[in-house]
């Protein structure tokens, strides 16, 4: 093969699909600085006041960006993905780790550099060795601000790779491919001519694939070693569906991979209504989340995630204050119904201020249903302001990670004993259940004999029946939402929901991947609630679903 040929060469490269959808663009390289070998300096005494300022500075230059940043992906994708970076900015601004390494250069004369690289590569150090699979994960997170520290210590840039080369793609529609998405590069680039994302390393539940997901981009991670095979320029054709990356494909596998642009431009107009008797309903955890979805005209919330705004105040909210917040959500989609899940705290979403005890395993601890009942005025407090909005419009209140019968009556109990202290209209009030823990679903007949609605979580569904961490890319070869044990399940509820007459939706993320809308629709689950940037795409699988029964 001559070095021609062999640098165009086909190749295929399987990895984890991390955000679904197929996109064909040209290669964009793109490359951070990682600061492996860091030397340590001792500085003469008369150098600590510069350095220790070289410190300062660097560390006040990344705050700003990070508050920056936080500003612009909050208008560019949602204030969740936005709060990411002011965890960054809090961890990096923390005292402990600031003191340790304005000592190390005070006292034990140490080059800023060298401090900053050692303090945070121990922390790092330390999380990667933790035994809960999301606070490893966090561990990238250390190592993404040492990086950001140390690029502005050195005066160094992420940048692409192959800027002003005669194949660079930048500013043009273009896959990036990188080592690692990284919070920071989803931040600064513009994502606009961004078709997809192809990166070595990296987590179905990283921060950055999170951010990936809301924007709606095509990626795939834990490429490996597609860095030693592209270049710039190169064709790559993405399929964030299969986790499949194509270097360089023929003409032929291209028309296979692909769907006709043109039909989907001609479907685009059928985006905004759903087919009689089918709904594609949002997944919300903020207000913007809410307008994205109104202007997707979405069917209604499926699943408001509470537990993101009290996440967000890094407190407990009163129950003013949570009505207030509930009806700006409802006002959000008038006329529509807004699902709220009451707090799912617990598991992958800790909330720190509660100061729970620490657990051994904290996905089968103290989380859900049983911390709501455990703690029976946070549980009422919040009833109660659900309860008032139920004076002026429907409400639906969803249980979270509700195990069996009985607890779900104790939850049912406290919602009524508020709904007539609080005079609330119970006739606008429908109670709803999660489907996400085994053992509910095969009590689904006598849990349905109690509610008026079921919602299949499948995030954790997957995760608790084949007992695999939905964190961890290790396992993720384990979580299988074609698995046909899964779809057993779900087909058994449909049974379930279909007997009481009661409606069955799902909420899990498996309900805005490509080909799963169909499946769905099949087995008779016709509610799909999805991440509002995805309505669109699930809504024209369903009129084509619709079209072909016809
Ligand atoms: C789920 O578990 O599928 C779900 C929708 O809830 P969350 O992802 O918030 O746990
Ligand atoms: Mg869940």
């Amino acid at each position: 093969m001559t070095e021609n040929m062999e640098k165009f060469r086909p190749r295929e490269f399987t990895g984890l699909a991390v955000n679904s959808g197929k996109v064909i663009g040209p290669a964009c390289l793109y490359s951070a600085e990682h600061h492996k070998s860091v030397k340590e300096l001792r500085i003469a005494e008369s150098e600590t006041p510069a350095e220790l300022a070289n410190f300062e500075n660097a560390l006040r230059a990344c705050t700003l960006e990070l508050e920056t940043s936080a500003i612009s992906v909050a208008s560019k994708v949602g204030k969740a993905e936005a709060e990411i970076f002011l965890t960054q900015k809090h961890i990096m601004n923390d005292a402990v780790i600031v003191d340790q390494i304005r000592a190390a250069i005070a006292k034990d004369r140490k080059n800023a550099e060298f401090a900053v690289f050692e303090a945070f590569s121990r922390y790092e150090e330390k999380f990667m060795a933790m035994e809960n699979s999301y606070l490893r994960e966090r561990a990238a997170d250390i190592g993404e601000l040492r990086r950001l520290l140390l690029d502005k210590i050195n005066k160094t840039k992420p940048k692409f790779a192959c800027e002003g080369q005669e194949h660079c793609q930048l500013g043009k529609n273009r896959v990036i491919v990188a080592e690692e998405l990284t919070v920071d590069m989803m931040a600064r680039m513009n994502f606009e001519k961004v078709r997809g994302l192809v990166t070595e390393h990296g987590g179905v539940s990283s921060h950055a694939a999170i951010i990936a997901r809301s924007l709606g981009i095509p990626a795939v991670s834990g490429v490996r070693d597609i860095m030693r095979y592209v270049k710039c320029g190169d064709r790559v054709l993405l399929d964030g569906d299969k986790g499949i990356v194509y270097l360089n494909p023929s003409d032929e596998l291209m028309a296979r991979v692909m769907p006709p642009i043109e039909a989907a431009e001609k479907e685009d107009a059928v985006a905004l209504v759903s087919p009689h008797g089918m709904e594609v309903q949002a997944n919300a955890s903020g207000i913007d989340d809410v307008l994205q979805a109104r202007a997707a005209n979405a069917d209604g919330i499926g699943l408001f995630r509470t537990e993101i705004f009290f996440l967000k105040e890094d407190r407990l909210l009163d129950e003013d204050e949570q009505y207030a917040f509930y009806s700006r959500v409802a006002d959000g989609l008038p006329g529509k119904t807004v699902t709220f899940r009451l707090l799912d705290v617990g598991g992958d979403k800790p909330l720190p201020f509660l100061r729970i005890k620490k657990e051994n395993n904290p996905y089968l601890g103290w989380r859900g249903a049983r911390f709501l009942l455990g703690n029976p005025d946070i549980l009422s407090m919040q009833v109660r302001a659900l309860v008032r909005l139920s004076k002026r419009q429907k409400v639906r209140i969803l249980f979270p990670m509700v195990v069996d019968a009985a607890q779900q009556g104790k939850l049912i109990d406290a919602v009524r004993e508020i709904i007539v202290t609080g005079q609330g209209r119970s006739e606008n009030i429908e109670l709803g259940v999660m489907f996400e823990v085994p053992s509910a679903c095969l009590q689904a007949r006598e849990l349905y004999k109690q509610i008026d609605f079921g919602s299949v979580g499948s995030n954790d569904l997957i995760q608790y029946l084949f007992a695999v961490d939905r964190t961890n890319e290790q396992v993720s070869d384990g979580y299988d939402p074609h698995h046909p044990i899964l779809w057993s399940i779900l087909q058994d509820l449909v049974v379930a929901a279909h007997e009481a007459g009661k409606g069955l939706s799902i909420c899990g993320e498996m309900a805005g991947r490509e080909g799963m809308v169909e499946r769905l629709l099949a087995i008779g689950i016709s509610s799909l609630s999805v991440s509002p940037r995805l309505i669109g795409q699930v809504r024209r699988e369903m009129v084509r679903y619709a079209a072909g029964k016809k």
